[in-house]
């Protein structure tokens, strides 16, 4: 079987990379190792900067997230017993974030590049292999499975978008790449409670026992986070424990208690980035979480996806239209400088949520510092305002 790019993934990469492709009247195929089903249901992230929304939008991609996601406009911190609010469509005269589950992107994206825009995809495909990426025609091996027999696509391109524990990566000579790494030597219990949100917006709780985080993510559905240590065993966290840790850490002054439910997700992750440097080589482009990991702390990884899969799908796209390959050739540099910051902001972040806990006290002084410093300077404001928000300049 011969294709023009065999896109490895179904993730928000890899469909918004298959539903440009389509667009352009670009023949493609999207390999996934899971059913259609899992992953129009696997719960992750849920906050899309308003820049990606706008990209998706330009994309055709928006109309069900436009109608049904939720728009923020403020976070509120927690700390030294007080609750900060922070007004980020204020300080930045209008801007908002959006909140729309990932698994409604993904079925959103699968609806369009599959049903809509007629797009080959295969599920359940097993043991996938990337081959021959150093000449122009590279090779794509799976197990189907339904016959358990092993396919070959023969390809003019590759994109690896099958996110943190995919294959594709594997096949960048060890030579030639680079991988850096950052491990915070932290984990935070991730937990999604069938319950409503017990403030309108995102609260972020910074206590000396930890951080504890709180996400909206629909009227019925609420993500919390814990920190804890790396590794932890997430049974040990009992739902009384957790429910008592999280009114501990997020009490302040005047807060309304929050609203209990039952715990229907429950992980340990381990905090930690990697960034794959370059994120292309031959006919082999990278995209998302198999480029790049940026832990959950600012909500940064499904919007690095999208902004790859959108550089990647333009740049393909002008290929096969005879464009030229400019954009193919400066895609890794296009993506790392926003990757880089992101990370940085990611790993400031980290700082502002952790350095009060633990028994360091001048860490826990400093830190303080920084979280009054955003409600008493504008300029600090609107620094952080920028980085949370994400920024539509292109670096
Ligand atoms: P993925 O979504 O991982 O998709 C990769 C796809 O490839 C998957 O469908 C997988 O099944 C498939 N695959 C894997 N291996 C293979 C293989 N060998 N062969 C074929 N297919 C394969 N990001 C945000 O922006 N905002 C948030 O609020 C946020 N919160 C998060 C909360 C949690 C708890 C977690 C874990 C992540 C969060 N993220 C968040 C990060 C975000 O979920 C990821 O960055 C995003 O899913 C990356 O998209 P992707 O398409 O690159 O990879």
């Amino acid at each position: 079987h011969r294709t023009s790019v065999v896109i490895v993934g179904a993730g928000p990469a890899g469909l918004t990379v298959g539903s440009v492709l389509r667009a352009a009247g670009v023949d493609c195929v999207v390999l996934e190792c899971e059913t259609r089903a899992f992953i129009e249901t696997r719960p992750r992230a849920g906050v899309i900067e308003e820049w990606a929304v706008r990209a998706l939008e330009e994309r055709g991609l928006a109309d069900h997230l436009l109608k049904r996601a939720e728009r923020h406009s403020a976070c509120e911190f927690r700390f030294a017993g007080e609750r900060h609010r922070f007004d980020y469509t204020e300080v930045t005269g209008g801007r908002h974030h959006f909140v729309y589950p990932q698994p409604l992107l993904v079925t959103d994206l699968v609806r369009e590049y599959a049903d809509v825009r007629g797009g080959d995809i295969r599920f359940g495909a097993r043991d996938v292999r990337v081959k021959d990426i150093d000449g122009d025609r590279p090779t794509v091996a799976y197990t189907c499975p339904d016959t358990g027999r092993r396919q070959v696509l023969h390809c003019d391109f590759v994109a690896g978008c099958d996110g943190a524990r995919g294959a594709s990566r594997a096949a960048l000579p060890a030579r030639r790449v680079r991988v850096a790494r950052h491990d915070y030597g932290i984990g935070w219990l991730a937990l999604l409670a069938e319950a409503p949100p017990s403030a309108d917006c995102v609260l972020f709780g910074m206590h000396p026992d930890g951080f504890a985080g709180q996400m909206p993510r629909s009227p019925e559905v609420t993500r919390y986070y814990l920190q804890c240590a790396p590794g932890d065993d997430p049974d040990k966290w009992k739902p009384a424990k957790v429910w008592e840790q999280l009114h501990r850490r997020l009490a302040a002054a005047g807060a309304p208690p929050l609203t209990e439910g039952p715990l229907i997700e429950k992980r340990v992750l381990d905090m930690h980035d990697y960034v794959v440097e370059p994120m292309a080589y031959g006919r082999l482009f990278l995209a998302g979480d198999a480029a790049h990991l940026v832990a959950p702390i600012a909500a940064k990884g499904m919007n690095l996806a999208l902004h790859d899969a959108f550089l990647l799908g333009d740049a393909l796209a002008a290929h096969f239209a005879g464009g030229g390959d400019a954009a193919l050739a400066s895609y890794s540099t296009d993506c790392l400088r926003r990757v880089w910051d992101y990370q940085e902001f990611s790993q400031w972040l980290s700082e502002v949520y952790h350095g009060v806990s633990g028994r360091d006290a001048f860490r826990a002084g400093t830190t303080l510092a920084r979280l009054r410093r955003l409600f008493t300077s504008p300029v600090a404001a609107a620094a952080f305002a920028e980085q949370y928000l994400g920024t539509a300049a292109r670096y």
